[in-house]
């Protein structure tokens, strides 16, 4: 094994590419993010001269099968992955411990993690136990004039966007989900499937999983697969215009979203809050119901596929980012809607 200061001296050109822990969703599929980084890993492999793209997972007996076409068809390089029928269940112990191994193994010059809640208990444990430096929360990746990662994050409650290089090898960051745009499938390689050991015996069950339940954040972390948001602002005036928020989207299937001063004003939880300092969406129609349209708010969900805007000022600026824009009183426009559909 390496020890930490040989690694932490290790010259650029010794390092074996670009690591991404490849994390599962708890129904059994690789999470969106992991696609995400890719893609964004792919990119930084290229300024980087080549350099390979490979995955950390971890998986139940026989469950790397199932990925196999998946990592193939992305272009991931070489797949790590350790096997066994604990590892249903996230283990915070057992996971930073094997990914420690084989980053001592392989020498990666870089390692991504999602910045999920999985993501962001492990990375921080993994980077402790290398002794190197972590950006977490990252909202861009770059590699500078030094071929070194160039890692963006909000800083000072989102006034500033700093970037942040990591002097220590691996460089880690973690990445928001729903950031960067998903990797094409059209990228097909003979990937190399790596089995890896780790005795899980001599772990002591310090943490044990008893029994899983959906909490309110579970819930909110749905925003990040929603297909449709349904976002309110300070136009909303109050808890009525919340409550026929809340039934416009139960109507059409969407999820409540709102804007920092809705948050602030007591109207919605600020695990829902979009833009610069709360989440980034990325669904396929996101409806912004009395928002202005305010940069902080529209970084976070500019990347929508569809935007549909309602608000009674003609100038707002939201329409200049919105696909489609009603002009008009939310309060009229919505009881008309769900009148006519309920
Ligand atoms: C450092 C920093 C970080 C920030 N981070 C975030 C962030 O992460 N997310 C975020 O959202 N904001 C953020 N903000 C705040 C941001 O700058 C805006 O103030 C905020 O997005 C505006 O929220 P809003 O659109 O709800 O309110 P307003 O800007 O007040 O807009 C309300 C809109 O509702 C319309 N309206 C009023 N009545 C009606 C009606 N009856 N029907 C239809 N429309 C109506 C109005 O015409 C207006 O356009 C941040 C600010 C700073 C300084």
């Amino acid at each position: 094994m390496t020890n930490k200061k040989e690694l932490n001296k290790m010259p650029n050109e010794e390092n074996s590419g670009i690591l991404i822990y490849a994390q599962k969703t708890r129904e059994g599929y690789l999470h969106t993010v992991f696609f995400e980084l890719l893609n964004k890993a792919k990119e930084l492999a290229l300024k980087l001269g080549g350099v390979d793209v490979n995955a950390v997972v971890f998986t139940t007996p026989s469950q790397i099968d199932g990925y196999k076409e998946a990592f193939c068809n992305m272009g991931v390089n070489r797949v790590y992955y350790y096997e066994d029928e604990k590892f249903d269940n996230y283990s915070t112990d057992i996971y930073s411990k094997a990914i420690v191994d084989l980053v001592n193994d392989i020498k990666p010059e870089i390692l991504l993690i999602g910045a999920t809640n999985q993501g962001r208990d492990l990375a921080p444990r993994v980077s402790g136990a290398l002794g190197t430096g972590l950006t977490a929360d990252c909202t861009n990746l770059d590699i500078n004039e030094n071929g070194q990662l160039a890692a963006t994050r909000p800083t000072f409650g989102g006034q500033l966007m700093a970037t942040i290089l990591c002097k220590n090898y691996p460089q880690m960051a973690t990445v928001r989900p729903n950031v960067f745009k998903v990797c094409p499938v059209n990228n097909h390689v003979d990937t190399q499937f790596i089995r890896r050991e780790i005795n899980i015996e001599r772990f002591n069950d310090r943490v044990r999983l008893i029994d899983f339940k959906k909490t309110v954040e579970n819930v909110i972390n749905e925003l990040d697969s929603a297909e449709i948001i349904v976002a309110g602002g300070k136009g909303l005036k109050n808890k009525e215009g919340f409550d026929l928020l809340k039934r416009f989207a139960d109507k059409i299937g969407g999820s409540v979203a709102a804007t920092r001063v809705a948050v602030e004003m007591g109207l919605a939880p600020h695990s829902v809050q979009i833009g610069q300092t709360g989440r980034t969406v990325t669904p396929k129609i996101y409806i912004a119901c009395g928002i202005s349209g305010a940069i902080q708010h529209t970084v976070g969900m500019e990347g929508s596929e569809h935007i549909i805007a309602i608000n009674n000022d003609e100038n707002a600026p939201i329409f200049d980012i919105a696909d489609t824009g009603i002009v008009g009183d939310f309060f009229e426009i919505i009881p008309k809607f769900l009148n006519d559909y309920e």
